[in-house]
């Protein structure tokens, strides 16, 4: 019972993985083709460091690279994930990653200052003053260390099928020309430079892996950057009811959906624009179908009622999904449809 290629859950809030172990059946005959992990549940101090965490302390942190590779704590998190990947491949189901980048956090940045000052810059964030990241500078160090990351990535977890990278928001922030390594290079270059990195060493690690490529917060020219520097192999992934409207009741004039959405079943401009862009088999349509970190505002969403109401969507969609369900909504009795709106703006997205 497959709808689409690719078809991914996330991983409700866990202590341990005997808990997962029971779900991941369960998840394959639901017709999941894989897990991807982004939220770090091990760890209670990590999500209120305030560098890493300013805008949510006390929400869910989200693994970082950094943590994985060099961090002090890797040798907690590399056997989780390790055996959850064996999990996966046990359950044939494929495992993915996803990291915010290059967002770093108080010891990311100690580690770099004593070992690899190149590596960092500095952006101007949103919080309108200068702050150091991870440098995306070609000039910079950053990007060979981020290469080096991916590398030790991939060394210790062979099995990751694909990762998920997304940059700006929840302080991943890119250098601005004010970092010493721009020389007059321009942020959107800056994301370039770190897409192209993170693909190569990908690539280079596991010629079979995926790079996904999620939009969410590109600036101004980040589009046209990025994909003059990407090989083959990516996919994108997408809000298919992002920027449609909703009329909720006639006299009011209806509103373009911001996010995650399951309300409107049309799709929005952007999904639109994506599937023209990259080719719908390149698209990921991103769902909040269930608890996850990524639908705090939607709760008992009702989709999704068309992969079994036969919605043209779901019959022969063409593209694959990101789902956001997590197992235990699987086991759940659909709730009957509602027009819940979404609200306008949510954290971590
Ligand atoms: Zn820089």
């Amino acid at each position: 019972m497959y709808h689409f290629d690719l078809a991914l859950a996330a991983l409700p809030r866990h202590d341990n993985l005997r808990e997962i172990e029971a779900i991941l059946p369960t998840l394959k005959s639901k017709g999941y083709t894989g897990i991807w992990v982004e939220n770090n549940y091990l760890d209670d101090e990590s999500r209120n460091d305030k560098v890493a965490n300013p805008e949510f302390p006390g929400n869910w942190d989200l693994f970082n690279l950094f943590d994985l590779t060099f961090g002090k704590k890797r040798s907690a998190y590399l056997p989780y994930l390790q055996n959850l990947a064996a999990l996966c491949r046990r359950n044939e189901l494929g495992f993915y990653l996803s990291f915010w980048m290059p967002r770093v956090n108080s010891e990311a940045l100690e580690y770099l200052r004593a070992h690899q000052p190149s590596a960092i810059g500095v952006s101007d964030a949103h919080l309108e003053k200068s702050v150091p990241c991870l440098c995306t500078c070609s000039n910079g160090g950053g990007l060979a260390f981020i290469s080096e990351m991916i590398a030790r990535l991939f060394e210790a977890i062979p099995d990751i099928r694909g990762i998920k990278v997304a940059t700006e928001d929840n302080h991943a922030l890119l250098c601005d020309p004010t970092c010493p390594n721009a020389h007059g290079t321009t942020r959107a270059a800056h994301a370039g430079n770190l897409f192209a990195t993170i693909q190569q060493a990908m690539t280079k690690a596991s010629p079979q892996s995926r790079l996904l490529l999620y939009p969410w917060f590109w600036r101004d020219g980040y589009e046209e950057a990025i994909f003059s520097r990407l090989q083959d192999g990516y996919m994108v992934v997408t809000k298919y009811e992002s920027g449609s409207l909703q009329q909720i009741e006639s006299g009011i004039p209806a509103e373009p959906l911001f996010d995650s959405s399951i309300v409107s079943e049309k799709p929005g401009d952007g999904f639109a624009r994506w599937c023209g862009k990259v080719g719908a088999s390149r698209i990921i349509d991103m769902v909040p179908v269930g608890t996850g970190i990524d639908d705090f505002f939607l709760a008992n969403p009702p989709y999704p009622a068309g992969c079994s109401g036969g919605s043209p969507r779901c019959e022969n969609p063409g593209y694959a999904r990101l789902w956001i369900s997590s197992a235990a909504d699987t086991q759940r009795a659909r709730p009957k449809r509602s027009s819940r709106p979404s609200r306008s703006r949510k954290a971590r997205t």
